[in-house]
């Protein structure tokens, strides 16, 4: 994996690339200096937390929004002269913005229609793509007739038509219940991997991204924080607002020691030291809490250990989360437990507030940062 989370051996062909690019809305810098490439047939997630920049980012690939500095390119040559609507790149709105008195095949055919194509020609991209998007039966509908998910996909066959060689999607399944957007999400990479293009997408939902993108790019105050694959983010967060934002985490404050973080009261947790970090320099160790284990088993070769006491159990259906006082830590910690089996070994009586147990974990999981 190299710094820009490019996946070895994967097609990595840049379509367009990001330089230095800046946009100012008066006193805010929406988008900082931001630099990244977008490779063919890859599905790339822009993710962070609200106001980051996500939106604005996506509006100046379109066109709808200039630079104040920096330059997009395709395929090498500069977009920003460049009209949205000339630009082979397509945005599809959170709102999906479809016409309700024209029917699914009305609507998708519009842009078709607006570019004056011939009508054979129409009929046959409307088909093709109303069957990808699983609408064929559904063609002669107004959009009032379709469910939420129906709606979405008449979008995506809209923008699809057109053939861009980048298609922008913001907060494509922002408007759909948690189960929908469950499954949309594996559809929507079903068809970005069937018709083979770029796909955008903006999502302030982490899961979301990392379930469906190839790489994603965690945006922080209009700056890029990290672009990796999903894995790479959640497995090796480079700050600390990266490793807080995906999943949970558990912080440990103190000072960079040559084995890992001496930590005050707590003495030192063991860990790798990223290059750069000089020791006696403060740092934070983070560790998931699935990686945390109960009981110290020697045979596993956890270098840590804490002694705690159970505060809390919730049960969250698949998995427990046990917070545990560490006595010398002002904040509990969380451990997680696969519910069934319970790899614990503990009875299920022994996981109640109020036991003393030991959290352990291995050195390798532990997560050193700077400060
Ligand atoms: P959200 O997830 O809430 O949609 P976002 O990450 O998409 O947020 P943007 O919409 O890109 O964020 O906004 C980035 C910053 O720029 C915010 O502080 C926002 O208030 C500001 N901003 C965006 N558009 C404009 C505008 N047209 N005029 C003034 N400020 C703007």
């Amino acid at each position: 994996m190299s710094e820009t989370g490019k996946v070895a051996g994967g097609n990595s062909a840049t379509v367009i690339r990001l330089q230095g690019l800046s946009k100012r809305f008066g006193a805010i810098t929406a988008v900082d200096a931001v630099s990244l490439d977008l490779y063919e047939n890859e599905f790339f997630a822009l993710l962070g937390p609200s106001g980051c920049g996500k939106t604005t980012l996506l509006r100046l690939i379109a066109g709808f929004e200039s630079p104040d500095a920096g330059q997009i390119l395709l395929d090498g040559e500069d977009l920003t002269p460049i009209k949205p609507n000339r630009r082979p790149v397509n945005l599809m709105f959170q709102s999906y913005a479809l016409f309700p008195h024209m029917s699914v095949e009305g609507n998708v055919a519009y842009g078709l229609e607006m570019e004056r194509l011939p009508k054979p020609e129409i009929a046959r991209r409307v088909g093709e793509v109303l069957e990808m998007a699983q609408l064929g039966e559904l063609r002669r509908r107004r959009p009032h007739q379709l469910s939420g998910g129906q709606r979405q996909r008449v979008a995506l066959a809209r923008a699809l038509v057109k053939r861009p060689r980048v298609l922008l999607l913001d907060e494509p399944l922002g408007a759909l219940d948690r189960k929908l957007r469950e499954q949309m999400q594996l559809e929507l990479k079903r068809l970005q991997h069937e018709i083979g293009i770029t796909f955008v997408v903006v999502t302030h939902d982490q899961e979301e991204a990392l379930v469906m993108a190839d790489r994603i790019a965690l945006l922080d105050g209009g700056r890029l924080a990290q672009i990796d694959s999903p894995r790479g983010l959640y497995e090796h967060p480079r700050t600390r607002f990266v490793a807080g934002f995906i999943g949970s985490m558990n912080f440990f404050e103190g000072h960079a020691a040559a084995q890992g973080v001496e930590v005050e009261g707590l003495g030192l947790l063991r860990g790798d030291l990223p290059a750069g970090l000089a020791p006696g320099s403060r740092a934070t160790l983070a560790v998931r809490p699935e990686r945390l284990a109960l009981g110290s088993d020697p045979r596993r070769q956890m270098e840590n250990n804490l002694n705690g006491e159970i505060r809390e159990v919730a049960y969250h259906g698949q998995d427990l989360n046990l917070h545990i006082a560490v006595s010398g830590r002002a904040t509990p910690v969380t451990l997680r437990l696969s519910s069934s089996p319970d790899p614990s070994g503990l009875a299920p009586e022994a996981l109640t507030p109020g036991a003393r147990v030991v959290l352990s974990w291995s050195a390798l999981h532990s997560r050193i940062l700077e400060a």
